[in-house]
């Protein structure tokens, strides 16, 4: 009896150390952490009845019917804690959280009949408690096995649950049910055996320590939450960006159209007060696709999902393309542009072009978009130390300037500044979108601005040289930027394949200019078909299409067809991050997004077909620009 007293009062000085510590974290308030906290009173108490009726017992102290009523509590409240931790357990090994019991039972009903048959459990050993003659302590005798067949029956329902259970539970949740529930049956058995001394209430204890351990712990159980809502927001995440490309494919497609032949209608012979129309609906349509495309690249940068394809690329080309985009859309206004280059440039370097492109881009044509007046400078300084390339664009103009209050807010998505004073569209991302991809190409970006006056852009980023040799720029000849001049293709025979019926148009428009013969159909099986009987020079495949997407009717193609030898292009409205490669990989020769673009049709066709490109200079060298 001595040594029982001593363990008891051991474990109740644990289970007083373990409530403190319990207590003092920052917790979620579940209902399994509410059930929790009476468990650890129950325990308590418990030991405390326990500690009182061994004394009693060991003191043959009898005061009237003390010895009694105090075992009858223990009792009773021993019964509780079972059913506590029955329901507890329950409450464990399913990952839902329930708030309180209220939202438990509205969610399983069934909870209903297991709290009925525990009270009339609880109502029938009371009433044979109440008639049950106490002449000395004993923690175990006939009458209270139904008290410990509760708890046996707990036991197996809980290991049969976990045997069955949700699969979702985390394994060291799974232990903790397990070990828990054998500790008890271990202790109800010890109990048996020795039916003089309390071993229950040191038991429990031990039980409730085990769990603080592995169930309730708040820190792991925060760890649990967090990853829980990791997952769920790599889910939305993923359904977000799933979304955003699949509408993206939706809205290129009728941009297709839109764009594509307003052009085509815009290059041919039209009334001027219908080509004024037509220019809108051109300009707006452009509009809307860069608003799509910049969602779209927002969302990849964010998702992680955006990474860099370094490949060696002229700088000079870069630049002669961004200069000639500029100076487009300054044809109408009285502003002045120029290109400014210190040091040299070294003839290849290894990058991410398009990167780069829309990186400058974006604030070439913020400065357009925000200068009324003045003039803009594109100035770019080189500095090559071994095989790297330091360079330093400067886009400096003399614009309406950013307010020093919204200094900060300036790389921030969806913030357009100055809205009051400006009746200048966009989408507040490009700034954004600019900083994190140069971010990811270890690149920094900065600016200086004076409101009403003018910003200054700065853009710093390495770049490894493939090339050394310096670009000549008196005798540099830049890649074609418009195509001024549709080659004569009326010997090559050209295959179109698109389920849609107005791609299909915009398409064939595009390419009747260069008068070659065209085919088109709808789908994979007749391109199929067509290349059975027929040999073509070239073929346009769309990707997306109903019963045989292109990928499978170029698989098919390659593998099916004897002697298939014609070069493929994809013809796509994905525009996602590394497609381009994907399509490669594929086996696609080379990948043409919609709405597609003149100029990149005139590079695939001439590619492609081996036609030679008349190159024509024109990086204009403005008489302030030096070119070293
Ligand atoms: P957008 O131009 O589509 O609104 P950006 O992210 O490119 O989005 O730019 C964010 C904001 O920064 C713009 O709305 C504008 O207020 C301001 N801003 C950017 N560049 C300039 C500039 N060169 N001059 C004045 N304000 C600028």
């Amino acid at each position: 009896m001595n040594g029982d007293i001593s363990l008891q009062l051991m474990s109740l000085i644990y289970i007083f150390i373990l409530s403190i510590v319990y207590f003092l974290k920052r917790k979620y308030n579940f209902l399994e952490s509410k059930i929790y906290k009476f468990l650890l009173a129950i325990t308590t108490i418990i030991l405390l009845l326990g500690i009182s009726c061994s004394y009693l017992t060991l003191r043959n102290i009898y005061v009237g019917n003390l010895p009694a009523i105090s075992i009858k509590i223990y009792f009773i409240l021993l019964f509780i804690w079972f059913f506590l931790f029955i329901f507890y357990v329950f409450l464990n090994r399913t990952d839902v959280k329930y708030e309180n019991i209220k939202t438990l039972a509205k969610l399983h009903p069934s909870c209903y009949i297991w709290f009925a048959f525990s009270f009339l459990i609880f109502a029938f050993v009371f009433i044979l408690d109440t008639w049950m003659e106490i002449n000395h302590v004993v923690f175990f005798n006939n009458e209270l096995f139904l008290v410990y067949a509760v708890g046996i029956f707990g036991v197996m329902i809980v290991l049969f649950s976990l045997v069955f259970g949700n699969k979702g539970v985390p394994i060291y949740k799974k232990w903790g049910i397990l070990a828990s529930t054998i500790i008890l049956l271990v202790i109800i058995l010890l109990q048996f055996k020795y039916a003089d001394i309390s071993i229950i209430s040191s038991g429990i204890c031990l039980i409730t320590l085990f769990q603080y351990f592995t169930l309730e712990n708040p820190d792991l159980k925060y760890i649990d939450e967090l990853n829980a809502l990791k997952i769920k927001a790599e889910e939305a995440n993923q359904a977000k960006t799933n979304f955003l490309a699949s509408m993206s494919h939706e809205i290129r497609t009728p941009m297709n159209v839109i764009i594509g032949l307003s052009e085509t209608i815009l290059n041919g012979d039209v009334p001027k007060d219908m080509k004024e129309d037509i220019k809108n609906i051109n300009e707006a349509g452009t509009i809307l696709l860069e608003i799509v495309n910049n969602i779209l690249d927002i969302t990849k940068v964010e998702a992680g999902k955006t990474t860099l394809n370094n490949n060696p690329y002229s700088l000079a080309d870069t630049i002669s393309k961004l200069s000639h985009m500029v100076k487009m859309s300054l044809t109408e206004t009285p502003i002045k542009f120029s290109v400014e280059i210190n040091g040299n440039i070294p003839n290849t370097l290894m990058g991410d072009e398009v990167k780069v492109y829309q990186i400058l881009m974006n604030i070439l044509s913020n400065a357009v978009k925000y200068t009324k007046k003045g003039s803009i400078r594109f100035v770019i300084d080189s500095v090559i130390t071994g095989n790297k390339d330091t360079l330093t664009f400067k886009v400096i103009d003399t614009g309406i300037g950013i307010k020093k209050a919204d200094n900060a807010k300036l790389f921030e998505k969806f913030e357009r500044l100055d809205q009051e004073n400006t009746d200048i569209q966009g989408t507040g991302l490009g700034l954004a979108i600019t900083k994190k991809l140069l971010d990811l190409m270890g690149g920094k970006i900065s600016f200086e601005s004076v409101y009403q006056k003018g910003t200054t852009f700065t853009v710093v980023i390495e770049q490894e040289i493939v090339d050394k040799e310096k670009v000549d720029f008196a005798t540099y000849k830049a890649k074609k930027v418009a195509v001024d001049e549709y080659f004569d293709g009326s010997k090559y025979k050209i295959l179109l394949v698109d389920d849609n019926l107005l791609n299909l148009k915009v398409a064939e428009k595009m390419l009747k200019k260069y008068n070659f013969e065209i085919t088109s159909v709808k789908s994979g099986l007749e391109c199929i078909n067509y290349t059975k009987n027929r040999k073509y020079d070239l073929i346009f495949l769309d990707h997306m299409m109903p019963e045989m997407d292109g990928i499978h009717t170029l698989y098919y193609l390659k593998k099916r067809v004897s002697g298939f030898d014609t070069p493929v292009v994809v013809l796509t409205a994905n525009a996602i991050e590394g497609s381009k490669e994907m399509y490669f990989r594929e086996g696609f020769c080379d990948y043409l997004s919609k709405p597609i673009d003149q100029v990149e049709l005139d590079r695939i066709l001439r590619e492609q077909l081996h036609i030679d490109d008349n190159e024509t200079n024109n990086f204009i060298v403005n008489e302030n620009e030096k070119a070293q």
